[in-house]
Parts: C-alpha cells; sequence; structure tokens
C-alpha cells in the first residue's frame, strides 16, 4: 500500500512527508542525496550482501527514518565516528544531513562494504568524511583514534557491553556514545553495569521514538552515554578476550 504512495508522490516526497512527522526537515539538496543513496543499496546489494531492506518505504523508514532521529542529539562542528558502520548506517545519514558542518569517520571490519561506501561518497559529494578499515577493539588502542572524538555512534553491532568495550575507548572526556537500539535496551543497560563501572561511562539520556511499518509498530531508542574520566589503559581487551569473558 505503501509503496503505491511512493509510485504516486515519489520516493522524495514520501521520505520528506516522513521526516516532517519526526520534526526533521530535509532539504531538495538532501533529498536528492538520499534517493540516490538509496538507488545505490539497491544496485549494489545485488552483487554484495549490504542490508535485507530493499523495499523503498522500508528503506525510508527502517533505515533512513530510523537513524535520523540521532542529528536532533549531535551539535554542529561534532567530530564523530561510526563504529560497525556497515553500509552508512548510521554515518552516511548524518553526513548527508549535516553535510560539511560536522567530521565523520566511518569504520567497519568488513573491507567489501567499504568499498561500496567510498562510491556512495563520491557519487553524493560528501564531505569531511574518512573511511577506517579494522576491528574497532584494535584501532580504538592505537593514538590516532583514542579519545580523539566527540561523539561515537553505532547501530545492530552488538549486546551493550561488548559496545562499550568496542566504543568507548574512541571518545574523549565529557563526550558521549549514542547508540540506536531496540526493546531490550533497559535488559542491556542492567546487564552492562560492571562495563559501564570499569569503562567510567554512564546513562545520561534514553529517548524513545517509534514509527510504523506494514501495521507493525517499531520501539526505537538512543541511548546516550557519558564518558566520564579516561579508558583503562588495558581497554578495550582483545577480541578473543572480549569474547571469552565479556564485561557482565
Ligand atoms: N550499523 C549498520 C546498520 O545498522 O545497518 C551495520 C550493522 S551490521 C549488523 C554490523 C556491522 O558491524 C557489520 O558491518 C560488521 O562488519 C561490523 N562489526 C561488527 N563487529 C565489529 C568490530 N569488532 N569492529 C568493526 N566492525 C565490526
Amino acid at each position: 500500500m505503501k509503496n503505491d504512495y511512493i509510485e504516486k508522490y515519489g520516493f522524495k516526497m514520501v521520505l520528506k512527508q516522513e521526516a516532517d512527522k519526526v520534526g526533521i526537515d530535509l532539504t531538495d539538496e538532501m533529498l536528492q542525496k538520499f534517493e540516490k543513496y538509496k538507488d545505490l543499496l539497491i544496485e549494489w546489494n545485488q552483487k554484495m550482501n549490504l542490508t535485507s531492506i530493499t523495499e523503498d518505504y522500508e528503506v525510508i523508514m527502517k533505515h533512513y527514518i530510523d537513524c535520523l532521529e540521532i542529528v536532533k542529539y549531535i551539535p554542529d562542528g561534532s567530530n564523530i565516528i561510526d563504529v560497525g558502520t556497515g553500509a552508512g548506517f548510521p554515518g552516511i545519514v548524518i553526513s548527508i544531513y549535516f553535510n560539511n558542518k560536522v567530521k565523520i569517520t566511518l569504520l567497519d571490519a568488513l573491507n567489501k562494504r567499504l568499498i561500496f561506501l567510498k562510491e556512495v561518497i563520491k557519487e553524493l559529494n560528501l564531505k569531511n568524511i574518512e573511511i577506517v578499515h579494522g576491528r574497532a577493539e584494535e584501532l580504538a588502542n592505537k593514538e590516532e583514534y583514542r579519545q580523539q572524538y566527540d561523539i561515537v555512534v553505532s547501530r545492530a553491532v552488538s549486546n551493550l557491553s561488548t559496545l562499550l568495550e568496542y566504543d568507548s575507548g574512541y571518545i574523549k572526556v565529557g563526550g558521549k556514545c549514542l547508540f540506536l537500539k531496540g526493546d531490550s535496551v533497559n535488559i542491556e543497560i542492567d546487564e552492562a553495569k560492571k562495563a559501564f563501572d570499569i569503562l567510567k561511562c554512564s546513562v545520561s539520556n534514553l529517548y524513545k521514538y517509534t514509527y510504523v511499518v506494514n501495521n507493525e509498530k517499531y520501539n526505537r531508542y538512543i541511548l546516550e552515554i557519558l564518558k566520564n574520566s579516561n579508558t583503562p589503559k588495558n581497554y578495550p581487551r582483545n577480541n578473543g578476550q572480549i569474547k571469552k569473558n565479556p564485561l557482565k
């Protein structure tokens, strides 16, 4: 039904209306970039596994509207890193929205996806954006990345205690994590008490939002976490130790 709506009004118009409903104003330039990004996603998805969401209305809601919610909590001028960006969520969405008003680094362990992201950056002429290939827990120990960012963002990468260990080393003291999470967020917060303690972080806000796709309601959350002091030297640990002995 919603796809008929897209056929009638066009992808950009429907995206604009859905964004308006959640208080986000998208310019014509942003809408053009979002449409081009969707076209590239669908095209490249035929040759590599980028996303299971390929139908236009679902891309609008489950990728774009879902990720756009985060821009409400990002100030202009922020230096951001998206850990486990995959096909660019939320990092590319943030970059399209802010244009060159923020600086963003997209990090992923899977090089194939980064080739796709390079093409997106070129085609959309995105500025102030960088791609890094590697494992989050390894690069967080390198001086050039450690405690260099104002904000770290992640969606659908790991459970919270592991995610905190992957991500918190990247942010400056006083900086924040913005994690996009689903219904299990409160359980994950409870289970991550030890991780919060060891990694010197605390929950500062939990923002709830919802959307409906094909009559199904999705409860979504942006979990904001503050970093209160330096990440201890021996964290993050290596992948083997994180897996074998999670901070729970
Ligand atoms: N954030 C994207 C999204 O919401 O669509 C991608 C989610 S995908 C399920 C998880 C991504 O995290 C994958 O691209 C995977 O390669 C990456 N990832 C998982 N663990 C990682 C790690 N330790 N270091 C870097 N990337 C990692």
